[in-house]
């Protein structure tokens, strides 16, 4: 099959334009001679001068902030309250088709426990409906053989587990937690649906990281998905005591890779762990691997928190945008500061590492929660951290 033929959805840039194409799924960015090649060219936005993307490439859709999956880390809310600023489907219909309008490729269905909500699937198949996919991250709790099948509306769900060590977790014993697990994968899987699993890393649970590849391995999960805890939701309490150890950040890579390497299973890392890996130094071909590029809110990625307001990063708490403005706001250069602003923010030792075009100074939701100021370097880097340890 040649390349116009897997091409399913497609949107002009500056530079040329990005192809969402499949076997396997992805975006791929491609030049004004490529798109001509296609027969995808002309068009004006390459007269334009615009250097940023036209829109961003995926969303990260929060349906709810409430949840009684009680998950130990919940970066959303606390008191599994619901928030009467929930905007309800009507309005969630209405922003999905807004992320259509900007071409968005990716829907990134979180927050809260989407499938208690009963208009869940009628949005998915909105979402598909404008050449869209969709993922689902959700702990998994409410999986049952009827929802599977439904589940399948999804490009992929990803299953929250949620292991902490048992002195940590009184409420939740481990074994219970990876048996429901285990259910909810052989259930998705009996449907055919992609599985993958989300693993929030805490000091508590570091040491289980290569217990988890191999419980992916056994229960033939092909991804597993590493995020790094942050200071948000309910998370937000406990965060000094969850956040890794400087040793830990520093293990972070080699043990990922360990364990990936050893169980064959293809490990990805959330933008906010580029510090842990770009002070490696790692290769190019190690980037590919752990599928990372450091910090891409409102570059090509927005959050929408379940009120309908947007967020260059649903992490970070700073000013939100209506969503039935989201083209406009995206065009205006001044939206979105502190994040897109990170060329500015080059403090030592960010201005003199190699990787600060693509690490962008770590994330800024720990910055802001620890330091008070989202503009400073990532307290967490190993780097900043040996810096700062020779400063203070
Ligand atoms: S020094 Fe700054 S840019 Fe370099 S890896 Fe650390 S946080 Fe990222």
């Amino acid at each position: 099959m040649g390349l116009k033929e897997k091409i399913i959805s497609y949107r002009h840039e500056h530079f040329g334009g990005i192809l969402m194409i499949e076997q396997p799924k992805a975006l791929v960015y491609v030049d004004h001679e490529c798109m001509r090649s296609l027969g995808l060219g002309e068009h004006p936005i390459w007269e334009s001068n615009l250097m940023r993307l036209s829109g961003p490439t995926e969303a990260k859709l929060m349906l709810s902030d409430s949840s009684q999956s009680g998950c130990f880390f919940c970066l959303t809310d606390i008191n599994n309250k619901k928030y009467c600023s929930e905007t309800g489907y009507e309005e969630m219909k209405n922003i999905v088709q807004n992320l259509a309008r900007s071409k968005v490729f990716f829907v990134l269905i979180e927050g809260g426990d989407c499938l208690t909500l009963p208009w869940l699937f009628d949005l998915v198949r909105d979402i598909r409906s404008h050449r869209m996919l969709a993922t689902l991250t959700t702990s998994g709790t409410y999986i049952t053989p009827e929802i599977a099948k439904e589940c399948r509306e999804f490009e992929r769900i990803w299953l929250y587990l949620d292991v902490q060590n048992d002195q940590a977790l009184p409420m939740r014993k481990r074994n219970d937690v990876i048996e429901a697990t285990n259910k909810a994968i052989k259930m998705l899987q009996v449907m055919k649906c992609q599985v993958g699993i989300t693993f929030v890393v805490t000091r508590n649970n570091f040491h289980l990281m290569f217990s988890l590849a191999e419980f992916a391995f056994k229960t033939g999960v092909d991804q597993v998905e590493l995020r790094r805890i942050k200071p948000s939701g309910r998370t937000k309490e406990s965060y000094y005591s969850l956040c890794l150890t400087p040793e830990q950040s520093d293990a972070l890579l080699p043990s990922a890779y360990h364990a990936m390497s050893t169980f064959g299973i293809k490990l990805k890392l959330d933008c906010s762990f580029g510090p842990m890996i770009f002070s490696h130094a790692p290769n190019i071909d190690q980037m590919e691997i752990f599928d990372i590029t450091g910090c891409i809110g409102g570059e090509s990625s927005i959050g929408i928190w379940s009120n309908g307001e947007v967020r260059a990063c649903n992490y970070l708490d700073i000013q939100g945008y209506d969503f039935k403005e989201l083209q406009t706001w995206w065009n205006n250069p001044e939206s979105f500061p502190i994040i897109r602003e990170w060329r500015l923010m080059a403090q030592p030792p960010c201005d003199i590492c190699n990787y600060f075009t693509l690490c962008r100074g770590g994330c800024r939701s720990v910055s802001s929660f620890v330091l008070g100021d989202p503009e400073e370097p990532d307290p967490e880097c190993p780097i900043v951290h040996k810096y700062r340890s020779q400063i203070f």
